[in-house]
């Protein structure tokens, strides 16, 4: 090969290099920022996911193939609101990654918007109480949207040479959103009013949204197992009340709300919690539709 073929071929690399690279590398903490991310973003990220609907994601190990993808993250975006205070500080210092550490390069959803339940003292006699308030925000769709505008602007701020597809496919996104949540809120009309027992505190923006109530939980406190006096306590407001369902996440196991269903005669339902948490949450709006669907499958 010639010296210019050489030049040739070696320019040809480095354009296909600069391409790879002009890709912006984010790490989402979460399922639904992930399917968030690839509305607002397309095929100009480059998104790594490192949790599933099926772990917990309170509790999440900082393993070394969490590690080697924080590592090469651009922007990192999470929850926030500590819900992640176990695992991701630890993520973002192993990985030694000074961009993702603050800064721009550090995206929190919950600073982004009011979060509900904010605690007016911490104390961790109260169980896992997040200080930030609840950290469950994307079960409500308006929270989301307001999260989805203030993502795209990172984005952009980002990678300016893109800022103009992410404010197209921003309004995109937004007009199909708004459009959902008109035919959700239609939708839920009969959860109006509605009573729930929940198998943790993770449902208060979709209880808050389409008018429901939370009237007990599972776990004694957040964050603490159920114990079998604690459910024996909730079988007669259950009963009494009229209500609509047990509700836990996919990820939970199953038993308690199972045992106190049987001696209600009020049904246990699994809900998705995040994207991919079912069949049917392929992605934001499946999520909703599939929470919406499967509450409404409880009303008789
Ligand atoms: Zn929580």
């Amino acid at each position: 090969m010639t010296k210019r073929l050489l030049a040739v071929a070696f320019g040809v690399f480095s354009l296909f290099a600069g391409v790879a690279n002009a890709k912006l590398a984010v790490f989402s903490c979460e399922p639904e920022w992930g399917s968030l991310l690839a509305e607002l973003g397309g095929d100009k990220l480059d998104v790594d996911v490192g949790t599933s609907a099926l772990q917990d994601v309170h509790v999440i190990e900082a393993k070394p193939s969490l590690i080697a993808k924080m590592r090469r993250a651009d922007l990192v975006v999470c929850s926030g609101a500590d819900l992640e205070i176990g695992w991701l500080p630890q993520l973002v210092h192993q990985s030694g990654n000074p961009k993702v550490a603050s800064g721009a390069g550090s995206f929190m959803a919950a600073d982004q918007i009011t979060t509900l339940e904010k605690p007016t003292q911490l104390d961790r006699a109260n169980g896992d109480v997040h200080p930030g308030g609840n950290p469950h925000f994307q079960m409500d769709p308006n929270r989301v949207l307001i999260i989805a505008k203030a993502l795209d602007a990172r984005l952009a701020e980002l990678d300016p040479p893109n800022a103009g597809l992410y404010q197209q496919r921003l309004a995109d996104f937004s007009t199909r959103w708004t459009a959902a949540i008109a035919r959700w809120s239609a939708k839920a009309a009969p959860l109006k009013g509605r009573k729930v027992v929940v198998h943790r505190n993770s449902w208060i923006y979709r209880t808050d949204w389409l008018g429901m109530h939370e009237i007990g939980s599972l776990e004694p406190k957040p964050g603490v197992p159920p114990t079998s006096a604690h459910l024996a306590s909730l079988i007669d407001t259950t009963k009494s009340q009229n209500t609509l369902a047990i509700i836990r996440a996919a990820y939970q196991d199953p038993k308690p709300a199972d045992w106190l269903a049987e001696r209600t005669g009020v049904p246990a339902v699994t809900l998705p919690l995040t994207v991919g948490g079912d069949a049917q949450s392929k992605d934001l709006f499946g999520l909703y539709d599939s929470t919406i669907d499967k509450l409404l499958g409880a009303v008789k």
